[in-house]
């Protein structure tokens, strides 16, 4: 008789994407209800990492993130695999020794590369008779027909039961080691594992420490800090970079806040910040529905609005030597923490779509690089809203000056982060290209040789940006387009908008 095979083992697999946490995960929790054993994985894919918008302190923080999660796992002797590889090859590799019956994972609203590859893993599990159970990620609706009672929906889901895994009990299964040194792929390099103090540490222990600390006291000021570059580091939640990665649900942070709710000293705060809460996931449904938003003018009427690339005006803005103090600060802040507060994140955007007349397209995967919480789901749509293209939102030209003068009053945030102007007093801080002679040689900062003179007139080119603007925002073109993305995205499309 012919030797036969023994037959494969059956297994199911849980595959951790923007979800690193134990907590309220729903593909760990449905896999747990079932009798095969699971096989946790997480996969580095060296396609994504090389991508244009990705950068080391993405993966570093979910290097943290896994870390965090193994460390829970050490006491059961089990793991989750991380690979290094390839994801369909990983997937295939593994078929051929397992008898995959289910995958179970969290949707993602990536970028295109993403979405791609989901679609090549669709099409696997399908030729191999796998089922791939996908679960909603936070409040955003795949495949959403209508926006109607989205609202009334997202809080539902908030509402719901968290679904609680017991990591004790998990029937977790572990991996010849052989095999899986052979298709684990190469060790990250050390850029990727060692530590970056100034930025906020990933994992699902430091997001709950976050959102702890918040709702115990910083939230107190939520409202009055929101807009403060300095001050916003502590008075808001800081829950972002958690948020995106998937370290703690959007359902525990709902859940948590309202439960604090009740006793809170400052109620208005907390309202506030849960509207954030559900704008994240409107953003994030919009980028779902029309996903073109990455490449494209979500309002197509402003396509024949021309920007010409200049490479040295986004070379200074990106380096932070415009010569416009706030601007500069909070670009170099960016580059060292990956964080400043969506007052900023919008002024700086304003400052190179606008003053600097240069295409969002042209500066979508710096800003996506620097930030540490980037979202596409967020990013794309914010930053055309913030570019004034969706013909449907108030179109804001953030004046530098004024908005240092009132959110950073003492200079202490420009200070930090341009010191070649620490000597320099307020209110000449916020336009150091006005100082006298005298007053440069006081203050010890030349103009032109410590620090930039502007590389352009902030009122010249904010009118000439405006006139360009508002006359695109009266077209016909625009006002249709405008209608079509009102019906699509909102669920009044007659309320005023501002998100
Ligand atoms: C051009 C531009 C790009 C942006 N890109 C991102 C991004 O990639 N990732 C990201 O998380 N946020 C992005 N934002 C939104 C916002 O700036 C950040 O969410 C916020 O600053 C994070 O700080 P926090 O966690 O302390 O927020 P909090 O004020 O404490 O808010 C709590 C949470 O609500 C959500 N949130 C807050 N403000 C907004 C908003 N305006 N729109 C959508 N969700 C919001 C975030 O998840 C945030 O963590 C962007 C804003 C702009 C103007």
């Amino acid at each position: 008789m012919a030797n036969e095979n023994p037959p494969l083992q059956d297994i199911a697999i849980v595959w951790f994407k923007r979800d690193l946490r134990f907590t309220d995960h729903e593909p760990l929790y449905y896999a747990q209800k079932q009798n095969l054993p699971i096989l946790l994985i997480y996969c580095f894919e060296p396609i994504v990492m090389e991508y244009a918008d990705s950068d080391v302190r993405h993966w570093r923080f979910v290097y943290q993130s896994l870390q965090d999660m193994q460390s829970k796992l050490e006491d059961l002797n089990a793991k989750i695999y991380v690979f290094h590889n390839h994801i369909p090859l990983v997937f295939q590799r593994l078929s051929e020794k397992y008898n995959i019956k289910k995958i179970y994972s969290n949707q993602e609203i990536g970028n295109k590369l993403t979405y791609d590859r989901d679609l090549v893993v669709q099409k696997f599990c399908s030729d191999q008779q796998i089922d791939w159970l996908e679960y909603q990620h936070n409040g955003v609706i795949r495949r959403l027909k209508s926006r109607k009672n989205w609202e009334q929906r997202w809080t539902q889901k908030m509402e719901e039961h968290p679904k609680i895994v017991n990591e004790t009990q998990l029937n977790l299964m572990t991996l010849d080691d052989a095999f899986y040194q052979d298709l684990k792929g190469p060790e990250l390099s050390i850029q990727f594992t060692s530590n970056e103090p100034a930025f906020q540490p990933g994992g699902e222990t430091n997001a709950w420490k976050y959102m702890q600390s918040f709702l115990k006291e910083r939230y107190v000021n939520y409202s009055k800090h929101i807009s403060k570059p300095q001050l916003s580091r502590k008075g808001c939640s800081r829950l972002s970079p958690y948020l995106a990665y998937g370290n703690i649900s959007m359902r525990m942070v709902y859940q948590y806040t309202v439960q604090h709710y009740k006793t809170a000293k400052n109620k208005r705060a907390l309202s506030n910040f849960v509207s954030r809460l559900q704008w994240h996931c409107h953003f994030m449904q919009k980028f779902e529905d029309e996903c073109r938003m990455e490449f494209e003018n979500v309002n197509r009427a402003y396509d024949s609005m021309v920007k010409t690339k200049n490479d040295n005006y986004i070379s200074a803005w990106q380096s932070g030597t415009t010569g416009v103090p706030i601007v500069d600060a909070c670009m170099r802040c960016l580059h060292k923490t990956g964080y400043i507060n969506f007052r900023m994140r919008a002024l700086v955007v304003s400052f190179v779509v606008f003053n600097l007349w240069q295409d969002w397209r042209d500066v979508k995967y710096i800003l996506a690089k620097l930030f540490l919480d980037y979202e596409p789901g967020i990013h794309y749509p914010q930053l055309q809203m913030q570019s004034g293209v969706t013909g449907v939102n108030t179109i804001r030209i953030y004046n530098p000056i004024k908005n240092a003068q009132e959110h950073d009053e003492e200079g202490i945030f420009i200070k930090t982060w341009i010191p070649e102007l620490k000597n320099v007093p307020t209110p000449l801080l916020f336009e150091p290209w006005k100082m006298t002679n005298i007053e440069q040689e006081m203050y010890q900062v030349f103009i032109g040789k410590d620090y930039p003179a502007p590389i352009v007139d902030i009122e010249v080119s904010r009118k000439a940006a405006s006139d360009i603007v508002w006359s695109f925002q009266k077209t016909k073109a625009v006002a249709e387009e405008g209608d079509r993305i009102l019906q699509k995205h909102v669920n009044n499309p007659s309320r005023p908008r501002n998100s």
